[in-house]
């Protein structure tokens, strides 16, 4: 049973939460991530570079479960077949938190990514739909942003990643076909600054967050 769940369409959008994924594993949650394409579309290299720039990526990251799918890069389509295909992925996983992408975000597959995963989600949950009886639902959705063009509401979660500040530059050079470390780090300085920290990654909410106790309220007092 993973306790995080990133579902993502390209190679490199991890890279919004690769801070808070690193975190994770140091406290013992078990993570994974499916990703709906291999990142043929891009233009600076080709579905091979991608894939294996990905699983240097998520190696890094230390993900215990990965899967990497082969929906057309810039063409994924919200449909019944590609519902079906991640519903068993999710029951399998029987993830506790489901991180995607936001659904208001700049690329036309982020957002069929967000239309779809909330459907696998209701889907996944009705008995009648199962064939072997048995349901998943997950305690929360989060989503994250790429890019402020679009979805531009402020993030409603910032988490400080200051503590692993070494792995995650590591991992920033695991998309050099991208070149995505100088956007990354800028979008961290960005979200640090909304949470007073040095570097931090952003989560949005389309639901209540559900909270068990008051200790996941509780945080370091800041002194300014
Ligand atoms: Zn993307």
């Amino acid at each position: 049973m993973l306790d995080f769940l990133v579902v993502t369409a390209h190679p490199d959008d991890e890279s919004a939460i690769a801070g808070f994924l690193l975190s994770a594993k140091k406290q013992g949650y078990k993570t994974g991530i499916i990703c709906l394409t291999k990142g043929e579309s891009g233009g600076f290299a080709t579905k091979e570079e991608r894939v294996l720039e990905f699983e240097e990526a998520t190696a890094l990251l230390g993900f215990d479960w990965v899967r990497i799918l082969d929906f057309p890069d810039a063409g994924i389509e919200v449909s019944s077949s590609a519902v079906e295909t991640l519903i068993p992925l999710f029951r399998e996983t029987e993830a506790k938190t489901i991180i995607t992408l936001h659904p208001e975000d700049y690329h036309p597959d982020h957002r069929a990514v967000a239309a779809l995963v909330d459907r696998a989600i209701f889907v996944a949950g009705l008995k009648k739909h199962s064939t072997d009886d048995t349901t998943w639902h997950p305690a929360q959705v989060l989503s994250i942003s790429l890019d402020a063009r679009r979805a531009t509401r402020r993030a409603d979660i910032v988490y400080d990643i200051s503590d692993v500040q070494e792995e995650w530059r590591a991992f920033l050079k695991c998309y050099p076909s991208q070149k995505i470390a100088q956007f990354v780090e800028i979008r961290a300085r960005y979200y640090g600054l909304l949470g007073g920290y040095p570097l931090a990654e952003g989560f949005f909410l389309n639901q209540p967050l559900r909270l068990d106790g008051p200790g996941t309220l509780i945080h370091k007092a800041k002194r300014n």
